[in-house]
């Protein structure tokens, strides 16, 4: 087993205008595995540093936007090749910052890859634009870059969120600040490294930090768009900041996704039933779209339980994210631990019971990290706060229900609508899905397994605004121009 320990802290630099910059002040981030443990040391950018990498970007925009697209691809297709040579590297760094083990470190950017590859391919549909000729003349639609993007990302997938803004922001013609978050700057920043290699100084720059770092980006009126992945609350202060200079926006916030068990779901299918234990805790359901709540229908809820149980308790492997036979790491950091924790105990003091799942099989790291045995919450009222809040974290509650319009009422009910799956008899379970709330529903499968980067992707109501991947995903970093050219060049009605 590769070991999950580090000799030396790495010191991370932030990238401006092509350099990289060594910060005076700096944070540690610790091992969650064993947090006494410091992985790297990550800038501690200023407001000062922020605006020299906004203006960077500003000045490489007026050139890159006209850089005809090929050469745009031909650039991020090298970074995608130089990346592709580093994922060993690139994973072994994720595992010991963030704590995923290290096939879902591998995984993250194995989808990562597959995005930017589908992002060059598909470029050119987007900005190569429309001419219509018709009655009244001939109209030129265009689709031109927005500007400078920031980019500011969470902790849970660092390389896949920062990757599926850059390559469609770049390929487009404009240029990016990326910001990532604190608990996962490490290998993340040797992804922007490879990338900003390729393209010229400025075009990429990556700069680290807290909210004071977040508010310039956001606020700043060089930046033109913000292409956010994080919470719901961080969400409306950035839609504030933003509302000054009325920048354009996608947002990617959070969710409390559901999945629904329908009568015809054959509870012993064991691959489906794995599958559902993976949507449950994959990353230790530490993912936007994990299934955070299961709704079964009661008349095979006791059943279900049972066959979960057994079925989590194979797959659940807790322990060191470099052991091989590892599913499940430690949780990120000390906050969510307390956060999930208080969830659960609130949980129990309303009269749940809590069932813990799966096998601790490295014992002495458990001990020492941010671990937390997986557990199933049975019992819970359906308004209990860790039914209705995102617990983010490796814990599900699972309750029955009666009937499709009450679990359809149950479900739409909350003020997210991320992803959502609906498990069971196909021709059910689509009828099911079309009466639900969400960006995205999957059926007999949930969260990062029924994910295709192919397909737009993001939340309705407080789960954000706007589409990432797909061509909808790309086209998000355009602006329509529309060039009109009539033939009747003057209007009847308008006198001489
Ligand atoms: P967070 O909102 O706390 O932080 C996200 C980023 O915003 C970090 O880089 C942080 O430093 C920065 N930030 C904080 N305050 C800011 C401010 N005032 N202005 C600008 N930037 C600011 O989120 P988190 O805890 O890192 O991530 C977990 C959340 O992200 C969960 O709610 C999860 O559902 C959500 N998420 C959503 C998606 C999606 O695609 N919808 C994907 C992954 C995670």
């Amino acid at each position: 087993m590769e070991t999950a320990t580090i000799t030396e802290p790495i010191v991370v630099h932030s990238i401006i205008n092509g350099e990289k910059v060594k910060s005076e002040k700096q944070f540690p981030r610790e091992n969650p595995t064993r947090p006494n443990e410091i992985v790297c040391y990550a800038p501690i950018n200023t407001r000062e540093d922020t605006i020299r990498a906004i203006d960077a970007a500003y000045n490489a925009v007026s050139e890159w936007k006209w850089t005809p697209v090929e050469d745009r691809i031909a650039r991020m297709r090298k970074a995608i090749d130089k990346m592709k040579s580093a994922t060993p590297e690139i994973a072994r760094l994720l595992s010991l910052e963030h704590g995923k083990p290290l096939y879902d470190a591998e995984g993250e950017i194995a989808v990562s890859l597959m995005w930017m590859e589908f992002a060059c391919d598909h470029v050119k549909e987007v900005v190569q634009g429309e001419v219509r000729e018709h009655d009244k003349g001939k109209t030129i639609i265009s689709q031109d870059p927005i500007g400078v993007v920031s980019a500011i990302t969470p902790w849970n997938y660092p390389i896949s969120l920062s990757t599926i803004k850059i390559a469609p922001a770049l390929l487009t013609g404009n240029t990016m600040v990326l910001k990532p978050s604190p608990y996962a700057p490490l290998a993340v920043s040797k992804v922007v490294e490879i990338i900003a290699s390729e393209f010229p100084p400025g075009v990429l720059n990556i700069v680290h930090g807290e909210a004071d770092v977040g508010v310039e980006l956001t606020s700043n009126e060089k930046v033109a768009k913000i292409a956010f992945t994080g919470g719901t609350n961080t969400a409306k202060h950035i839609m504030k900041a933003a509302s000054e200079t009325i920048k354009k926006m996608t947002l990617e916030l959070g969710g409390n996704d559901a999945a629904i068990i329908l009568k015809s779901f054959d509870v012993n299918d064991e691959r489906a039933m794995r599958r559902l234990v993976i949507s449950n805790f994959l990353t230790a359901g530490q993912i936007c779209m994990i299934a955070k709540r299961v709704y079964v229908h009661r008349s095979i809820y006791k059943e279900f339980v049972d066959k979960y149980i057994e079925a989590a308790n194979k797959w659940i492997r807790i322990g060191d994210p470099f052991n091989p036979d590892v599913t499940i790491g430690p949780v990120n950091n000390k906050k969510q631990v307390e956060y999930v924790q208080s969830l659960i105990d609130d949980a129990k003091k309303r009269g749940a019971e809590v069932i813990k799942l799966g096998r601790i099989i490295d014992e002495d790291v458990f001990g020492q990290g941010y671990f937390m045995q997986p557990t199933l919450v049975l019992g819970c009222d359906y308004g209990d706060p860790i039914v209705v809040e995102e617990q983010f974290g490796p814990t599900v509650p699972v309750l029955p229900f009666d009937d499709e319009e009450q679990v359809i009422q149950l479900h739409n009910e909350s003020i997210y609508g991320l992803t959502s799956s609906v498990w069971g008899d196909e021709e059910e379970a689509v009828r099911v899905a079309r009466q639900i709330e969400a960006g995205t529903t999957m059926i007999n499968t949930a969260a990062i397994q029924g994910l295709d980067v192919q397909f737009p992707f993001g939340g309705v109501k407080q789960s954000g605004v706007g589409r990432e991947y797909g061509v909808e995903g790309i086209k998000t970093y355009t602006e329509t121009h529309v060039i009109n050219i009539p033939t009747e060049l003057e209007l009847p009605y308008i006198p001489e």
